[in-house]
């Protein structure tokens, strides 16, 4: 079942046991707009066969939020007009000359072009994949587009994230709803999960100048402003610990200036930052 969040918004839940991200999808008058295509042809069959039953206007476009797998490869189900971002059509152009065959998928593992995980959901959920290809984007864009659905207005931002530096988000005014795809949180460098510090603050503004009560994030679904803002001051406590690339010092400096220990969420943050301490440390 699709989670109503308006008359008009609609998504579908993650699922992290398939390794599958939110989905979206807006209702104008006249059309209707899907926000990430899935990780498989069939979690993208899923998602349409809950989308027919609701009976809504057909859909005419696909955003995808960023080039990641998990996002990307559901794309060719649809028949919409896939609308990227410039940098995240650099990657679906990479991905275009993929073959998904055993022997070339075993070759995108071993050279870390794909994790091993990504591999048995292509293996598992993508039928005749030796002849499969990833169809190429229809509308690119630079840094904002605005899609009128009929009486219902989508505005597409990219957003300097700490996930990703392809990262769209998605906008719909009339319903205060923010989409956010994976932008909010953190990425892998060299097998080590971090925050890049730098954006952080930047990003957050950013997200914060859209009037919203509704934030649907790409791997936690739904989230109202007082969860949105907890998360955020989580994250900025924690990054003002951050002036090292040791976990004990980052988490004394926590103690000190909190007057209390950490929680979990904050722990797992903590280690973030200190990791981008040591991932910057690397680079310089
Ligand atoms: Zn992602």
């Amino acid at each position: 079942m699709l989670n109503k969040v308006t008359p008009a918004v609609y998504y579908l839940s993650n699922d992290d046991s398939k390794e599958r991200p939110t989905l979206g999808l807006v209702c104008g008058d006249k059309f209707s707009l899907i926000i990430d295509s899935g990780n498989s042809v069939q979690h993208a069959q899923d998602f349409l066969k809950e989308i027919e039953a609701l009976n809504v206007p057909p859909v005419k476009y696909l955003v995808v939020t960023h080039g990641h797998w998990d996002h990307i490869l559901g794309m060719n189900e649809f028949g919409a007009t896939i609308i990227v971002n410039s940098l995240t059509n650099q990657i679906l152009e990479e991905w275009q000359n993929y073959s998904f065959d055993d022997e070339s998928l075993q070759k995108y593992v071993e050279s870390n072009k794909m994790s091993s995980k990504c591999m048995e959901i292509i293996k598992n959920e993508i039928p005749f994949r030796d002849s499969f290809k990833l169809n190429a984007a229809d509308i690119i864009f630079e840094k904002s587009l605005t899609i009128d659905l009929g009486n219902k207005l989508c505005v597409l931002e990219t957003i300097k994230s700490t996930h990703s530096d392809d990262s769209t988000i998605v906008y719909v005014p009339d319903d205060k709803v923010l989409f956010l795809g994976d932008s909010a949180y953190g990425t892998t460098t060299n097998s080590l999960f971090h925050y890049k510090q730098s954006l952080l603050l930047p990003m957050i503004e950013e997200i914060q100048k859209y009037d919203t009560t509704s934030f649907i994030l790409g791997h936690e679904s739904l989230c109202d402003v007082e969860e949105m803002n907890l998360y955020w001051k989580e994250l900025i406590s924690t990054s003002k610990a951050r002036d090292s690339t040791s976990l004990d010092r980052a988490i004394e400096c926590f103690e000190r200036e909190n007057n209390r220990t950490p929680n979990s969420n904050e722990d797992f943050f903590l280690k973030a930052f200190v990791n981008d301490q040591i991932i910057r440390s690397q680079q310089s």
